[in-house]
């Protein structure tokens, strides 16, 4: 086995059992390093020569080594694949994330204890994403076992995120067992369906990690008028409508993700005349709005991503301060606002100053009544803090 030894005092973040290496803490003079390929599995030594951890070694990546174990009789072979996956699978039965839905996550990397894999059920459909070397070195093992442990035959892999460029790896795309989706796939949430293009959507076709929050908004509408921002293929949208909305006004950028957000409203069998799509940019949109004097009794703000990395975390907060500003002047009394960010680096800390501070200069008073997290299919690892981006505060404007 090749060992890796780190500097004198770097092995503090992994005895807390963080799973990342940074290239600084190796010492360069471990013996071998010029020789180990991408996804080589190495012992974690500290400098006096105590094992750490074994991990998986990616020689171009900051994040040069990704633990998957601590334990030193842990062997990486295919028995270990097939216990972390096993664990998430029955995670995801004791959560029951199957109810109401035939569409979650089932495995979500770090958290699940596999850097760098993400694995999606949509239906009769896996999809795979391979972000870091590791998982990379152990795919077709990884989908032989997927296969065997869920019983799905079809798995679709979605290694095209940006990320993997960082690991020296190619982005790609393609069927990986199985059948070939068809372009559209159709899969069912509390009693609405959606119809997903796991193979050119966003993400890998649809927005899992908000499923729990569409229905708590649901539960929110009944007789509002409400204000869609950034509503991808209308997951909002259409739950507002089934929650007894009496108008929605959905604004998005991407022209595929409304047409299918209009397939979906027609699926459902709900009235194109209680919707108004707009595709357009929010923040522009909602300055019109706030210029025609335009409100509404419920305001959805669901951004994409506006911070990838810390250091645009002050765009960020501009971005976001914008749009809530904004939506909180088109907010009648008492209406709600729920506002989402889904930026790992701006904490829920920061993110409720920022929301605080639009209304601030709003102008108006308003109390959080409830937060909102990514849903218990993205799990949060404990020595993994890392794994929480998603939050959301649900807001009440004063009477
Ligand atoms: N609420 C959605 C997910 C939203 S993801 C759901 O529940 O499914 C963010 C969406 O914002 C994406 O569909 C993206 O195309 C869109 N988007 C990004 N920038 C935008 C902008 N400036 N104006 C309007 N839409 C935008």
């Amino acid at each position: 086995m090749q060992t890796v030894k780190l500097k004198p005092g770097r092995e503090k973040s992994l005895l807390r059992r963080h799973p990342w290496i940074f290239s600084g803490a190796i010492d360069p003079c471990s013996s071998g390093l010029e020789n180990l390929q991408g996804g080589d599995t190495v012992d974690v030594f500290d400098s006096k020569g105590n094992f750490l951890a074994r991990g998986a070694y990616s020689p171009q990546s900051q994040i040069r080594i990704r633990i998957w174990t601590w334990g030193f009789e842990e062997q990486i072979d295919e028995a270990y694949f097939r216990q972390r996956l096993g664990c998430a699978i029955t995670s995801r039965r004791a959560f029951n994330d199957r109810r109401g839905s035939n569409a979650y996550r089932l495995f979500y990397g770090e958290s699940d204890g596999l850097p760098g894999l993400i694995i999606d059920v949509y239906g009769e459909y896996l999809v795979i994403q391979l972000t870091a070397s590791g998982v990379e070195r152990w795919r077709e093992t990884l989908a032989d076992l997927l296969i065997e442990l869920t019983g799905i035959e079809n798995i679709y892999e979605r290694s095209d995120v940006e990320v993997r460029k960082l690991e020296g790896l190619a982005l790609r795309t393609g069927v990986m067992r199985g059948a070939q989706p068809p372009d559209i796939i159709n899969i069912t949430e509390y009693g609405l369906e959606f119809l997903v293009d796991i193979q050119r959507g966003q993400k890998t076709g649809f927005y899992l990690d908000q499923k729990a929050n569409r229905k708590r908004v649901r539960e929110l509408t009944q007789g509002c008028e409400v204000l869609d921002c950034f509503s991808y293929t209308g997951g909002f949208t259409l739950s507002g409508l089934i929650g007894g909305a009496v108008r929605v006004t959905a604004i998005e950028s991407s022209p595929e993700a409304l047409n299918l957000a209009r397939r979906n409203l027609k699926l459902n069998n709900l009235s194109e005349n209680n919707v108004e799509w707009i595709e357009g940019d929010v923040f522009q949109q909602l300055r019109r709005f706030r210029d025609q004097g335009k409100v509404f009794d419920l305001i959805v703000l669901d951004p994409p991503k506006f911070a990838a990395t810390s250091s645009q975390i002050s765009n960020a907060a501009r971005g976001y301060k914008d749009i809530n500003l904004l939506a909180f002047k088109l907010l009648r009394k008492d209406g709600i606002l729920a506002t989402f960010s889904c930026s790992g680096s701006v904490d829920e800390d920061l993110f409720q100053k920022i929301v605080a501070g639009a209304a601030l200069d709003a102008g108006i008073e308003a109390q959080i009544l409830e937060r909102l997290h990514q849903g218990p299919d993205h799990p949060v690892a404990l020595n993994f803090p890392e794994g929480a981006y998603l939050k959301g505060l649900v807001i009440r404007l004063a009477g």
